[in-house]
């Protein structure tokens, strides 16, 4: 899972969501080198989550502008297949979730992702806490969200992304009843279809990454280590 992409990053800035080119393109190189592929969300349904896949998805949340102008021509070059989330309510606008606005993506620029074959998600409406609103706005949340992209794009809508990682049965069934058929999520639930697990590599290096996308990092943990160890692996991986 990527949000904003950069040209370089900026210690000072602190931001954990952002990575740079350099290092998505270094992700994409070590991947591909292990002999990894990128496909499609909707590839990975029913499939577990630990060692041994050799193939993952990549998405993108929020819906960036820098998802088309910096992140789509490295993902072209490796041949990568990726999923981008969006926001709908905030189309053409900036992102009003964090304390620095971004620029997100216009009408046109989706549909130019749409037509280089990315795939394209919702990240509901306003990118609310969803377990924390009543019904009626989960619904619209999720429902209106998938209508909206889909007059867009003039094409079915199969995935979402729930905001903050943000979900619970509840939430999950909206998503299941919107008709998506698939949604991903963070890791505190378990991995299902509508909760798929993802990997935060925003900040990772290819070593990181390497280590989370095999699954060995979930299986150390389980271990029964001496705790100082288990603390260096934790650091670590
Ligand atoms: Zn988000």
């Amino acid at each position: 899972m990527y949000h904003r992409v950069v040209e370089r990053e900026d210690r000072r800035d602190g931001d954990r969501f952002v990575t740079s080119v350099r290092r998505l393109r270094r992700h994409l190189t070590w991947l591909s080198r292990l002999a990894y592929s990128a496909v499609p969300l909707t590839a990975l349904l029913g499939q577990p989550a630990g060692p041994g896949r050799r193939h993952l998805a990549v998405t993108f949340d929020d819906g960036y502008a820098d998802t088309l102008e910096l992140a789509l021509p490295v993902l072209e070059a490796h041949a990568t297949a990726c999923t981008v989330f969006i926001v709908t309510d905030c189309i053409g606008g900036h992102s009003r979730w964090l304390e620095a606005p971004h620029r997100l993506l216009s009408r046109e620029q989706i549909l130019l992702l749409h037509q280089a074959g990315v795939a394209i998600g919702s990240h509901a409406r306003t990118h609310r806490r969803l377990t924390q609103l009543p019904d009626a706005e989960l619904w619209s949340e999720v429902a209106d969200s998938k209508a909206c992209l889909e007059d867009l794009l003039g094409a079915r809508v199969d995935a979402f992304s729930y905001p903050h990682n943000d979900a619970d049965p509840r939430v999950m069934e909206a998503a299941r009843k919107a008709g998506y058929r698939l949604a991903v999520g963070g890791n505190k639930l378990p991995h299902q279809a509508h909760h798929l697990h993802r990997i935060d590599s925003a900040q990772l290096n290819h070593l990181q990454l390497l280590v989370q996308v095999s699954g060995v990092h979930r299986w150390a943990r389980r271990q029964p280590l001496p705790k100082p160890l288990r603390a260096a692996a934790r650091r670590l991986l």
